[in-house]
């Protein structure tokens, strides 16, 4: 059975008084959920230990992004090693704002998943195309290659790995895939990773891009869509718990 996941993507957002009131609303209304999704947050890495106190069980934790090596000179990174040390249970890598901004490319990505994985941590591996490849009718190679690649290192861990579909013309910018097209693209992926050997039917696929409380509902109906990776609203407390609520309790 594959996990329904609802995952908050701080991003370079939050304070340690945002740490304490919001995780401390949510872990108490996550506690509530009877859907069975795990909520996680992914705040920036200097707050995880305020949002682990917070947390008390209900909530996963996890860390925006890890380097790509297990120690040694690196001034102003972390590894894989230092999130599980301090908790986390969750990696976010190949977020595009990682990809646009800092240059990491698919190579970069799978180095970055297999050191994940080996520390016992779960990847949630992001893809996605732009908008001028969805415009060229490239969308779904272009997320293909990312899947293929992202995950090239990956053997028997699969269980280590979520994918999280995120356009990149959907995040942050209040415009949402359709429900139809996120299912198109999350079947795609499925049947890329079946390709691959993975357990295709047992891996989670998150959509991510502008997810609200008023779209979450029709995402998370639809047959591969597991959970959502949520920026901008998972800054709101009710709005995230609204999110997370609106997994149907019997899928
Ligand atoms: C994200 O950063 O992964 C994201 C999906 O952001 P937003 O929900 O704000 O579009």
């Amino acid at each position: 059975m594959r996990r329904k996941i609802v995952a908050g993507n701080w991003k370079m957002n939050g304070s340690k008084g945002l740490s304490e009131k919001l995780v401390g609303y949510v872990q108490a209304e996550a506690g509530s959920l009877d859907n069975g999704v795990e909520v996680v947050i992914i705040p920036p890495a200097i707050y995880i230990r305020d949002v682990l106190d917070q947390a008390d069980g209900a909530i996963s934790v996890g860390v925006q992004n890890v380097g790509q090596w297990q120690s040694g000179a690196y001034t102003g990174e972390i590894s894989s090693e230092m999130a599980k040390d301090s908790g986390c249970k969750y990696v976010l890598v190949g977020h595009s704002e990682r990809r646009q901004i800092f240059g990491e490319t698919d190579e970069l990505v799978a180095e970055k998943v297999a050191l994940i994985v080996a520390s016992g941590l779960a990847a949630i591996v992001c893809v996605g195309e732009t908008l001028e490849e969805r415009e060229s009718g490239l969308a779904e190679s272009v997320v293909a290659s990312q899947v293929r690649l992202g995950l090239s290192a990956v053997s028997g861990e699969w269980k280590s790995i979520v994918v999280a579909y995120e356009p990149v013309w959907a995040i942050g910018t209040g415009k949402t895939a359709t429900a139809e097209d996120a299912q198109a693209m999350h079947a795609s992926i499925r049947s890329v990773l079946k390709g691959m050997g993975a357990p295709a039917e047992e891996i989670s696929l998150l959509y991510g891009g502008s997810v609200k409380a008023d779209n979450a509902a029709a995402l998370f109906s639809e047959p591969d869509i597991d959970g959502g990776l949520i920026g901008g609203a998972s800054l709101v407390a009710e709005e995230f718990i609204s999110i997370c609520r609106y997994f149907p309790a019997s899928s």
